[in-house]
């Protein structure tokens, strides 16, 4: 058994109060889609932002 298999987002980050990359609660954040951590009965699925800072370099437009 292992405990490893943990995702590295904060909780203010899985509830879209904090940036999914880098973590800042400055805005304007945006959403960015979702995330999937494993929860005890499945997948969860987490509605996720990024700051404008991230966007820009992640992004293709
Ligand atoms: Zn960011």
């Amino acid at each position: 058994m292992s405990s490893a298999n943990t995702a590295t987002y904060s909780p203010a980050q899985l509830h879209g109060r904090a940036c999914i990359h880098c973590g800042t609660t400055d805005g304007p954040l945006v959403p960015a889609g979702y995330v999937t951590t494993q929860g005890t009965e499945g997948p969860l699925p987490w509605a996720v932002v990024v700051c404008s800072d991230c966007r820009r370099g992640g992004s293709s437009e």
